[in-house]
């Protein structure tokens, strides 16, 4: 997917934000859906989308959908850093299959990182857990 692709109505997140396929829910209001990343980098990795933006990446996203969803990644990033403690926190965010985006809906990345955990490969590997991914979103949802 090239920077200026069309959005695609059917792609994951899309279907996620519709109901379609299930997702381990953090946070959810009529802006904005934080869930756990299913490939987590890290142990409590979440993923922050605005929920009316049909936008494929930050370049194309409305400015009126823009507040919510930064303080959003800002209310679920302390959020995360209260209940899991980790010793640094990556924010991430990409544009374009060419800079490593793989899901085609606008999205940013909570990665807390841990001095002693390595932090893994982006969006590859055996899918985590249900069960232990609910648990962080568990704790994450407690400290919001
Ligand atoms: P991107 O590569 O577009 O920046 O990030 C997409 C993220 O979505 C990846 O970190 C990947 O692990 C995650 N992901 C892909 N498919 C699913 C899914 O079906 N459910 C959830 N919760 N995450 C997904």
């Amino acid at each position: 997917m090239t920077l200026a692709a069309a959005y695609e109505a059917n792609n994951i997140f899309a279907k996620i934000i519709r109901g379609e396929i299930p997702s381990v829910k953090v946070y959810d209001d009529a802006d904005v859906l934080a869930f756990m990343d299913i490939y987590p980098q890290t142990d409590g990795h979440v993923l922050v989308i605005p929920k009316k933006a049909r936008a494929v990446n930050l370049l194309d996203t409305p400015g009126e959908d823009l507040k919510a969803l930064i303080l959003a990644v800002q209310k679920v990033a302390r959020a995360v850093e209260k209940a899991l403690r980790p010793d640094g926190v990556r924010i991430m965010q990409f544009n374009g299959a060419q800079a490593g985006q793989s899901v085609f809906h606008v999205h940013f990345h909570i990665v807390p990182v841990y001095a002693e955990q390595p932090v893994r490969a982006h969006a590859t590997g055996a899918p985590a857990d249900g069960e232990r991914l609910k648990e962080f979103a568990k704790r994450i949802s407690a400290a919001l």
